[in-house]
């Protein structure tokens, strides 16, 4: 059976180029990177190349970004890194579509009595300026807001939103897991004291993410161990994963330009081709810059009532893997916090699809999906075939 798959902002495939790259870190380079004889100092300097690749990628200086396992990791760090470190402010604001590795840890800050605030969204998914202006201010230590969503790819204004942080004296956190690679991630440019980043999106290994810290930021640990990462991240570096990551972070901005318009595409052209087949279907993001790798659609409850978990499971029959937004918890369905955000009802956040495209899918695949799905919708709600 033929198998696409198209969940590439839950994880890609790992590039044959990143495999080449990390396997000689697996025999030759396999020293403790904290060890001061040769075998140490040799994984030192290879950790300190792919340290200066993925500096040099998001226009950092080496010694601001740190080795995590990953984005939630990064996250983590950040938000209850800064909470923690920060004295005489005791204001958090994010918004109300982050990923679950920024709300949880805001959740767990606010019930441990900071005082946090939860910005809503507009409908396209971008996050309301006003409400950012209105919570912003001089009891605020940190605001956290994503760079570009991973359910919706919605991209946030960065730059408009650290002016109003800079102007309070706040710090800023951008989580740009699904934005790097993608689209230029440039600290400097953008304006933020603290970044998050994860190499399982680009085509890089699971398990390795770093956290970009502007020098001077305060950021307690979350882990106590040796001083590994300035004592920021303490445990042995793992080396084969930080050069997998670095290497995937060239390739991506090697062919940054080509790839996404290719990626972009393809996305317009399933959009166009599903606006056809289904006319009553919201495009969730649409109105707002989003991301070129990213569909998120929504079947209008009434006239396609659909459940999207049911819909993923009869498109993995046909043999394409897509996913729903939705998040089992506990046993039950709960449509996606980040549809609801954007004012969509229940049963349409639940009747929601995320298509999200990678390196190996084309504009044959395209044809494919829209095609099969044509025919899943209609045995689903039970009408004749077209
Ligand atoms: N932040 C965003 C926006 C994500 O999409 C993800 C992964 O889905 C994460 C954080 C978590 O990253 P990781 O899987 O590397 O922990």
């Amino acid at each position: 059976m033929r198998r696409i798959y198209l969940d590439h902002t839950a994880t890609t495939p790992l590039d044959p180029r990143v495999m080449e790259a990390m396997r000689p870190c697996f025999s030759g380079t396999f020293g403790n990177a904290s060890s001061i004889h040769a075998y140490g100092r040799e994984a030192r300097e290879t950790l300190e190349r792919a340290r200066g690749i993925i500096a040099e990628a998001i226009g950092a200086e080496s010694a601001e970004v740190f080795f995590t396992s990953g984005g939630t990791e990064s996250d983590n760090l950040a938000i209850t890194g800064v909470m923690s470190a920060v004295r005489g402010r005791n204001g958090l604001v994010t918004s109300s579509s982050e990923h679950h590795a920024v709300l949880d840890p805001c959740m767990h800050l606010a019930e441990s009595g900071k005082d946090v605030s939860f910005l809503p969204v507009e409908s396209s998914g971008a996050v309301d300026m006003d409400a950012v202006r209105a919570h912003v201010g001089d009891g605020t230590a940190l605001v956290s807001i994503m760079h570009a969503n991973n359910e919706t790819g919605t991209i946030t204004d960065i730059p408009a939103i650290s002016a109003i942080v800079r102007g309070a004296g706040a710090l800023f956190h951008t989580d740009a897991v699904q934005s790097a690679g993608k689209i230029p991630v440039n600290v400097r440019d953008m304006g933020v004291d603290l970044m998050t980043l994860s190499a399982h999106k680009m085509h890089g290994p699971k398990g390795i993410g770093a956290l970009f810290v502007r020098r001077g930021v305060p950021v307690d640990p979350l882990l106590r161990g040796g001083g590994q990462e300035r004592g920021r991240r303490p445990g042995t570096e793992n080396v084969p994963l930080a050069v997998g990551f670095a290497e995937a972070f060239r390739l991506a901005l090697g062919e940054i330009q080509e790839e996404s318009s290719r990626l972009r595409s393809l996305r317009d052209a399933l959009e166009q081709r599903l606006r056809v087949l289904f006319p009553a279907i919201i495009v969730n993001g649409d109105g707002a810059l989003r991301l070129p790798h990213i569909l998120n659609v929504s079947f209008g409850a009434a006239d396609y009532p659909l459940e999207g978990e049911m819909l993923v499971m009869n498109m993995d029959l046909e043999g394409i893997a897509v996913t729903s937004g939705s998040a089992c918890t506990s046993g039950s369905l709960e449509p996606s916090h980040v549809i609801r955000a954007m004012g969509r009802d229940e049963n349409t956040a639940k009747a929601t699809l995320r298509f999200s495209f990678g390196r190996s899918n084309t504009m044959d695949d395209v044809d494919y999906v829209a095609e099969r799905l044509d025919i899943v919708v209609r045995r689903m709600l039970k009408k004749p075939s077209r």
